[in-house]
């Protein structure tokens, strides 16, 4: 971990950083580091989703036009079912959005018992839920909007620290949920142990109704040809007695198309019929059209693997940049620590304690837009004020380049300052 205070700085080292940091400010730049999109060349590869031709008829002969089909199309179910580990009759594919899977699995658990709740989540005094971090703002952001009490866990280079969670799970039975990344982590790029996942099915939780959210978005995202595996989690749940524990949910937002992708939700057959019990409440049916032209597109499990594969072949080099630039400019330094992830989307930034902020705010000084510090952490709060993700997939290589250039020139600037002081 990079620690500063107390090192000294020259004069002559402070001086040259503000002066390439003024340099930096007169060019005018203009690039932005801050959200995980796809860029339009990721989105050109799957254009072919829009040039689907044929009836608008499923394997089994449902006219897809029309209402119906609640548990979504189920050849595109097959195909996601291996990628997201769950058996394809216990996957549905629903809407364009994990996210807003993950916001409904809340409101669903706050008004209506979980199987296996003594009661509803809002009738509880209180609920918490475990945020491993670095973790997703947007999760933080749920959990907030529903006065849901989070409490950081910190994460290890094997997931979240395991003794901390079991300690807390057990103890409380107002501690609900946890969410987990679990491959490719947003932002460090953690994959989880099998011994994490194994710990997580097995450890015992003073609620019956704890929780796993398993945000498994980065399933299929290998930066290179090595597919990560990681354990399966709802078989493990179900091995250790707990068949209800996990909530899995998936998208291929970042496979097609960010906004109209399709997204997975996944459980045990209990806890699906507890789903559909509310979602047949609220809908009729989901994009079926949309679905088929995914099935069309990726056709099967080999035919989504090697998109992906295509895919990795644009992300790649952006990530190698980012690594290339931060040891080059700041490898030896004291200044910076930061991952290599295998896959995903993200590349987590350490800067010395208290310089995340500073480091955020000369760079969009200098027109380069980071994602907020603290936006890591629970209610954006990063205690040590360390961490900056960096997201390096929508911009173009030169851009990437340039900004990851102008960031170590902002770190050292606030690194000299802060030792200067
Ligand atoms: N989960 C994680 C961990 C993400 O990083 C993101 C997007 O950045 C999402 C979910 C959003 O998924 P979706 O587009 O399916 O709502």
């Amino acid at each position: 971990m990079p620690q500063l205070k107390g090192i000294p700085v020259t004069v002559d080292e402070l001086h040259r950083a503000r002066q390439d940091y003024d340099a930096l400010v007169g060019r005018g730049l203009k690039l932005d580091l801050t959200r995980g999109k796809p860029s339009p060349r990721q989105l050109d590869l799957a254009n072919g989703m829009l040039d689907q031709q044929g009836a608008p008829v499923s394997a089994d002969g449902v006219d897809l036009r029309n209402y119906g089909g609640l548990e979504g199309l189920p050849e595109l179910r097959a195909i996601f079912a291996g990628a997201l580990q769950v058996p394809a009759g216990q996957l549905l594919a629903a809407g364009n959005s994990s996210l807003e899977l993950m916001h409904d699995a809340i409101v669903f658990a706050l008004l209506s018992a979980v199987p296996g709740a003594e009661r509803r989540w809002v009738d509880e005094p209180e609920i918490t839920f475990l945020c491993p971090v670095p973790g997703y703002d947007r999760h933080f952001a749920v959990c907030e909007r529903f006065g849901i009490k989070m409490v950081p866990v910190p994460m290890t280079p094997t997931g979240p620290d395991m003794d901390v969670v079991e300690r807390l799970a057990a103890a409380d039975p107002q501690v609900k949920g946890i969410w987990c990344v679990p491959k490719y982590s947003n932002p460090d790029g953690t994959v989880y142990s099998d011994e994490t996942v194994r710990r997580l099915a097995a450890m015992e939780t003073a609620a019956p109704d704890f929780r796993i959210f398993w945000d498994n978005a980065y399933a299929v995202h290998h930066l290179t040809d090595t597919e990560t595996e990681i354990a399966d989690v709802l078989a493990l749940c179900a091995e250790h007695g707990h068949p209800d524990r996990a909530f899995v949910f998936g998208s291929s937002s970042k496979i097609t198309f960010a906004g109209s992708g399709v997204a997975f939700f996944g459980s045990s057959p209990a806890n699906i019929a507890w789903w559909l019990s509310h979602t047949s409440k609220r809908s009729i049916g989901p994009d079926k059209i949309n679905q088929l032209r995914h099935v069309r597109f990726l056709r099967d499990a080999d035919g989504l693997r090697q998109h992906m594969r295509n895919l990795a072949e644009l992300i790649r080099p952006k990530f190698e940049a980012v690594d290339k630039i931060l040891t080059a400019e700041l490898g030896g330094t004291g200044l910076a620590s930061w991952t290599s992830p295998a896959g995903g989307y993200f590349i987590s930034l350490q800067v010395p304690e208290g310089c995340a902020r500073a480091v955020v705010a000369k760079a969009k000084d200098a027109g380069i837009a980071l994602t907020p510090a603290g936006a890591s952490h629970p209610y954006g709060d990063d205690p040590d004020d360390r961490t900056i993700r960096i997201a390096p997939t929508y911009p173009e290589l030169p851009e990437v380049e340039a900004a990851i250039a102008g960031l170590t020139t902002c770190i050292r600037l606030v690194g000299a300052e802060n030792q200067a002081a």
